[in-house]
């Protein structure tokens, strides 16, 4: 085991109240709400201390990476037309050598970036092959900002990847995912976040039903589901008991586990605890913050 600088302890933040400062606006986005689920003490460095991760993992820019040629793709089929596969892999090219830099840190043992970049390459041709060249939807929106108030205190907030309607007229909302494993119902995964992209678009149009979708690039499969205007009460309702409970949080203990590899605060959290095999995160942190003393300064 690498550790971390405490590992075995189990560390709890405590804020007062009135020392409490969520983001401008009261937002909260998905993203965010399962912040606080994964480690509340991560999302009280990031989300109100408003620290800057150390590091980028690999994973995560090549996620970044793969979703800008996505939008990239779909914004040009709307106005030039489809681009070819050859010309979506230069895409990818251009955005991979500009997506990478000093912060980017390749977490397991025995990975290299080049591998990811291969990986992304095998998604996007899967993707052009397969669904792309089958889609004969109309694109409405890339990288839509959804945004609800949903109390005085809590406005949801998020970007649908896709916004769109099928050749049959239906509304939809897509989310493309480049993890290894597809997900499943539960809140965290599949439950919560495409649905209430969907429940957000409804109200922007006068459709009864939209559909909500997670595309698994690796796995060239759609999961897909149907909200209703009713579901999407629901939704957007239990999104607020979550984010209330977020906003009403005065402790924030450490929730150390397998994420800890991939945390951007595992160079300076108590609790780390980050096995030997996936240190490569923690030792870039390491070496940026012995380089940049103020690195973790807001
Ligand atoms: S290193 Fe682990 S325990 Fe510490 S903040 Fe990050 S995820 Fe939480």
């Amino acid at each position: 085991m690498t550790g971390g600088p405490g590992w075995g302890v189990r560390y709890t933040s405590t804020v007062p109240p009135d020392e409490r400062a969520p983001t401008p606006r009261n937002l909260y986005s998905f993203s965010r709400v399962k912040t606080y689920h994964q480690c509340p003490l991560r999302y009280r460095y990031r989300y109100l201390k408003g620290l800057k991760e150390a590091f980028r993992s690999i994973e995560s820019v090549m996620g970044t990476v793969v979703h800008g040629v996505l939008e990239w793709l779909y914004g040009e089929r709307e106005g030039r037309g489809a681009p070819s596969l050859e010309a979506t892999m230069e895409a990818l090219a251009e955005r991979w050598s500009a997506g990478l830099g000093d912060d980017v840190a390749v977490v397991r043992d025995g990975d290299r970036a080049e591998d990811h970049h291969l990986a992304a390459r095998e998604m996007l041709e899967r993707f052009h092959r397969g669904a792309f060249s089958r889609d004969r939807s109309t694109t409405l929106a890339l990288e839509q900002r959804l945004s609800r108030r949903l109390s005085e205190e809590i406005v949801f907030t998020g970007f649908a990847d896709r916004v769109g309607r099928t050749r049959n007229g239906g509304l939809f909302v897509i989310d493309y995912k480049t993890s290894k494993k597809e997900g499943d119902s539960s809140e965290f995964s599949e439950g919560l976040q495409a649905p209430l992209y969907a429940a957000c678009v409804l109200e922007r149009h006068d459709d009864g039903e939209a559909l909500a979708g997670y595309h698994y690039l690796r796995h060239d499969r759609t999961s897909w589901q149907k909200v209703e205007r009713g579901r999407a009460d629901e939704l957007l309702g239990r999104f607020r008991q979550l984010a209330e409970e977020v906003a009403g949080a005065s402790e924030f203990p450490a929730r150390p586990g397998v994420l800890c590899a991939w945390c951007g605060f595992n160079a300076i959290c108590p609790s780390a605890e980050v096995p030997a095999g996936l240190s490569g995160g923690l030792e870039r942190a390491r070496e940026l913050s012995d380089r940049t003393p103020s690195l973790y300064e807001t």
